[in-house]
C-alpha cells in the first residue's frame, strides 16, 4: 500500500496506472467505518487500483461546525485500509490542497438549495470543490459515494454530468450498524443515551416506510409521523424532515415517483443525518 501526500505525486502514479489499468477512488475524512470500508470493497470489484482519500475538508465546514474536532486517526485508518488490500491512500494536507491564493470553487445550483444546504451555508461547494480536485488529482474511472450522504450523492452525479468529467460515480447503499443506526464517524460523539435515542431516526423511517408500503402517498401524514416518533423523547432536535423528488430534491405534497425522506436532527450536540428512498419499483 503506497501513501501519497503531494498532488504532483499523485497526478504521476494516476498517469502510470491509466495507462493499463482502472482506477477506483473512494473519497474519505478518514475515522473509517465498515460503511468506508463497503466502499472500498465495492470500488474493488469493479476496478484494477483501489485509492482512499483521507482528507478533513475544511471549505466544507461551516465556521461554528465541528472542523477542529472532528475525529482523526491516520494510524488506526491505515491499518483498515491495509487489511483490505487497498493499493494508494492519497492523504494531502491542507496547504497541499489549497494553497496560498487558493480561489476556485465550485458551485451545483439548485440542488444544492434544499435538505442540509438550506443551513448549512457553503457546505456543498466545500464538497463539490474538493471532489472535483479530487478527481483532477486521482484521475478515477469510478468513484464511489454513499448513499447516506443522499444530498452530497445527487450534487456530486450533477457536477460530473454538468462538466462533463470522465468518470463514473457508484452509488452505495447506507451500511447500518445491527440496530439500525447509519455509521457515521460523527457517532463517536454520541454517549450512550444519546445513540439510543438516535435509533428513533430509523425507527421513524421504517415506520414511513411501511406506511407507504400500505398506500400512504400524503407527504403531511408520513412527515408528522416522523416528527411523533422523533419527539417522542427528549433531547433529539430536529432540523428538517422532508420527503423530495429522488432526482432534483424538491419537496412535494404526495408521492407520484421516486422519493426520499431525508431527515437531519441533532441529538445532542451532535447533528446526525439519514435517509430511505420511497418508491414502488
Ligand atoms: P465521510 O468520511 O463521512 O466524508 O464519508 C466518505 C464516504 O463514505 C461518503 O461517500 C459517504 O457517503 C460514505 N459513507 C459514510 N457513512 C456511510 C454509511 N453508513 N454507509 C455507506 N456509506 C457511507
Amino acid at each position: 500500500m503506497r501513501i501519497i501526500e503531494t498532488v504532483k505525486e499523485m497526478q504521476g502514479v494516476a498517469d502510470e496506472l491509466r495507462k493499463d489499468r482502472k482506477i477506483g477512488l473512494v473519497p474519505t475524512m478518514g475515522y473509517l467505518h465498515e460503511g468506508h470500508i463497503a466502499l472500498v470493497k465495492k470500488a474493488r470489484e469493479i476496478s484494477d487500483v483501489v485509492a482512499v482519500s483521507i482528507f478533513v475538508n475544511p471549505t466544507q465546514f461551516g465556521p461554528s461546525e465541528d472542523l477542529a474536532r472532528y475525529p482523526r486517526d491516520f494510524e488506526r485508518d491505515r491499518g483498515l485500509l491495509e487489511r483490505e488490500k487497498t493499493d494508494i491512500i492519497f492523504f494531502p494536507d491542507v496547504k497541499e490542497m489549497y494553497p496560498e491564493r487558493y480561489s476556485t470553487y465550485i458551485q451545483v445550483r439548485e440542488l444544492e438549495n434544499h435538505l442540509c444546504g438550506k443551513t448549512r451555508t457553503g457546505h456543498f461547494i466545500g464538497v463539490a470543490t474538493v471532489v472535483s480536485k479530487l478527481f483532477n488529482i486521482v484521475k478515477p474511472h469510478f468513484a464511489v459515494f454513499g448513499q447516506k450522504d443522499y444530498q452530497q450523492l445527487k450534487i456530486i452525479e450533477r457536477m460530473v454530468r454538468d462538466l462533463n468529467m470522465d468518470l463514473k460515480v457508484v452509488p452505495y447503499p447506507t451500511v447500518r450498524e445491527p440496530d439500525g443506526l447509519a455509521m457515521s464517524s460523527r457517532n463517536t460523539y454520541l454517549s450512550p443515551a444519546e445513540r439510543e435515542k438516535a435509533l428513533l431516526i430509523y425507527a421513524s423511517m421504517k415506520k414511513v416506510e411501511a406506511l407507504f408500503k400500505a398506500g400512504q402517498r400524503d407527504v403531511s401524514v408520513l412527515r408528522e409521523e416522523v416528527k411523533q416518533v422523533l419527539s417522542s423523547e427528549e433531547g433529539v432536535q430536529i432540523e428538517y424532515i422532508t420527503i423530495s423528488d429522488a432526482e432534483t430534491l424538491v419537496e412535494i405534497d404526495r408521492i407520484e415517483n421516486k422519493a426520499v425522506l431525508a431527515i437531519a436532527c441533532r441529538v445532542g450536540k451532535t447533528r446526525l443525518i439519514d435517509n430511505t428512498i420511497l418508491t414502488e419499483a
